[in-house]
C-alpha cells in the first residue's frame, strides 16, 4: 500500500479522499490555488503546497506544477478526483512516466473513452447497444443533415470530447440542425478545444441509468448496481438514487452485463461508470463511460456498503478485489441530492460569497459530503457544488421521508442554494411514485413559475 498520496483537486471530493487515506493510514498532500488556502481540504491533509492562482488553467489543471508539488512531496501516487485532470490522458501518461501511480485507469483507457465517437465505435464493436447515429464526426452541415434525414428527427448533435452536459444540441427540423450544428461546434471548441461533434437520434424523455463498475488488475470486473441520475437540469444531474425505480431485476441483469462487457471492451481497471439511456420501451443505449470516481459515487456506497475511493486506492495499489459479483449485496435505497450555490429564483445564477451561518442535517440514515463551514467565502471560479446530501434507508419510501426531513434541517445562510428546488421535488407525486425522466425537473421549473421561495 501506499505511505504517500497527492489529491490533484478540491473541495468536497478533495475532503472525501483525505479520509479515505487516513482510514487506510496513508499520508495526504494537499496541493491549492491561492483562492483556497482557506480550504477544508488544506486543513485536512497533512500537507499542502500551493500551486498557483485562482484559475483553474493556472493552478488544478496545470499537470507540471501538480508533478513537481508530487516531486517535492515525494508521493507515490496521485488520486485526482473527478473534474479538472480526471479524464486528461496526457496528464495520466505523464504520472505513468515519472513513475507515480495514477489513482485511476491506465490512459490508453481514459483515450479510448474520451473520444465519445471512438467510445461509440468501440461499444458498436464489442456488441454493447449505441443510440443510433453518426458512424463518426459529422464532416460538414450536409453531412450533418443527411445524417439526420436518415435516423430521423429529433436528434441530438453532442461534442466528441464532451462532458458537463455542454456542447449539446438537440435539433427537430433541418433549420434547427444546421443551427445547432454550429452552435454545438464553437461550444465544444471553447469547453473542451475540440471542436467535433457528432450525431444521435434523440431519446425523448428517458432514464439516464448508469452502472458503477470495479475491475482490478487480475481481471476481475464486477459492478456495484446502478444509478438512477434523470433528474437533471441542462443535462446536468441534480439528485441521484439507486436502485432506480424503473428498473426489473431482469433488466438490471441484462443492463448489468453490458456495463461489465463495455469496461472489458477497453481493458479497463479500477472504478468507472457507464452511462445508459433507457427508452419508453425498456430498450437501453450506451451514451458514454467517466473513467474516474463520480460526484454521486457515494449512494452506491450506501447501498452495497463498499467504500469505493479506498477501493479506487486499494486496485492502484496492485491488490486484488476481494469479493466476486455474488458477493455484492444491495442492501438499502440512498438518495443524494446536490446542494449548489445558485439561485434557483433566478434562472440558477451563480451564488458565491461567504456562508453566514451553517446547520447541517444528522441523524439516522443520513451522510453529508461537504467542505463548507460557516465563515467559508465560497470562491467564484470553479463549480457551484458545495455539499452533497446522501440519505438512506430499508427502502425507497423511508429513504425520501428521511431526505425530505433532512432538506427542511439544512440551513445555510449568506448566498442562494438549490435546497428550495429540492424540497419541491421531493413533495411531487409523480417523483414520490418513481415516475419520472430527464424532463422532469425542466416540466417542474415551468410548471412552478415563479418557483414561490
Ligand atoms: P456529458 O458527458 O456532457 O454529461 P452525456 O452523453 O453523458 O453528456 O449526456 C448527458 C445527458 O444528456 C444525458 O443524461 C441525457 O439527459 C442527455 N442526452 C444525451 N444524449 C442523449 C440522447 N441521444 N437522447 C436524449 N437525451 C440525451
Amino acid at each position: 500500500m501506499f505511505d504517500k498520496i497527492l489529491i490533484a483537486n478540491r473541495g468536497e471530493i478533495a475532503v472525501r479522499i483525505i479520509r479515505a487515506c487516513k482510514e487506510l493510514g496513508i499520508r495526504t498532500l494537499a496541493v491549492y490555488s491561492k483562492a483556497d488556502a482557506d480550504s477544508l481540504h488544506v486543513q485536512l491533509a497533512d500537507e499542502a503546497i500551493c500551486i498557483g492562482d485562482a484559475p483553474s488553467q493556472e493552478s488544478y489543471l496545470k499537470i507540471d506544477r501538480i508533478i513537481s508539488a508530487a516531486e517535492v512531496g515525494d508521493v507515490e501516487a496521485i488520486h485526482p478526483g473527478y473534474g479538472f485532470l480526471s479524464e486528461n490522458a496526457h496528464f495520466a501518461e505523464v504520472c505513468e512516466n515519472c513513475n507515480i501511480k495514477f489513482i485511476g485507469p491506465a490512459s490508453s483507457s481514459i483515450r479510448s473513452m474520451g473520444d465519445k465517437v471512438a467510445a461509440r465505435e468501440t461499444m458498436r464493436k464489442a456488441g454493447v447497444p449505441i443510440v443510433p447515429g453518426s458512424d463518426g464526426h459529422v464532416g460538414d452541415e450536409q453531412d450533418a443533415l443527411k445524417i439526420a434525414r436518415r435516423i430521423g428527427y429529433p436528434v441530438i448533435v453532442k461534442a466528441a470530447g464532451g462532458g458537463g452536459g455542454r456542447g449539446m444540441r438537440v435539433a427537430h427540423n433541418d433549420p434547427s440542425l444546421v443551427k445547432g450544428y454550429h452552435t454545438a461546434r464553437s461550444e465544444a471548441e471553447r469547453a473542451f478545444s475540440n471542436s467535433n461533434v457528432y450525431i444521435e437520434k434523440y431519446i425523448e424523455s428517458p432514464r439516464h441509468i448508469e452502472f458503477q463498475i470495479l475491475a482490478d488488475r487480475k481481471g476481475r470486473t464486477i459492478h456495484l448496481g446502478e444509478r438512477d441520475c434523470s433528474l437533471q437540469r441542462r443535462h446536468q444531474k441534480l439528485v441521484e438514487e439507486s436502485p432506480s425505480p424503473a428498473l426489473t431485476s431482469d433488466l438490471r441483469k441484462k443492463m448489468g452485463k453490458a456495463a461489465i462487457k463495455a469496461a472489458q471492451a477497453v481493458d479497463y481497471i479500477n472504478a468507472g461508470t457507464i452511462e445508459f439511456l433507457l427508452d419508453a420501451s425498456g430498450t437501453f443505449f450506451f451514451i458514454e463511460m467517466n473513467t474516474r470516481i463520480q460526484v454521486e459515487h457515494p449512494v452506491t456506497e450506501e447501498v452495497t456498503g463498499i467504500d469505493i475511493v479506498k477501493e479506487q486506492i486499494r486496485i492502484a495499489a496492485g491488490e486484488e478485489l476481494g469479493y466476486d459479483q455474488k458477493d455484492i449485496q444491495f442492501q438499502k435505497h440512498a438518495i443524494e441530492c446536490r446542494i449548489n450555490a445558485e439561485d434557483p429564483f433566478n434562472n440558477f445564477q451563480p451564488s458565491p460569497g461567504r456562508i453566514e451561518f451553517l446547520h447541517v442535517p444528522g441523524g439516522h440514515g443520513v451522510r453529508v459530503d461537504t467542505h463548507v463551514y460557516a465563515g467559508y467565502v465560497i470562491p467564484p471560479y470553479y463549480d457551484s457544488m458545495i455539499a452533497k446530501l446522501i440519505c438512506y434507508g430499508r427502502d425507497r419510501r423511508v429513504a425520501l421521508d428521511r431526505m425530505a426531513r433532512a432538506l427542511d434541517e439544512f440551513i445555510i445562510r449568506g448566498i442562494k442554494t438549490t435546497i428550495p428546488l429540492h424540497k419541491l421535488i421531493l413533495k411531487d407525486p409523480n417523483f414520490r411514485r418513481g415516475r419520472y425522466s430527464t424532463s422532469f425537473v425542466e416540466r417542474l421549473l415551468e410548471a412552478s413559475q415563479p418557483l414561490v421561495p
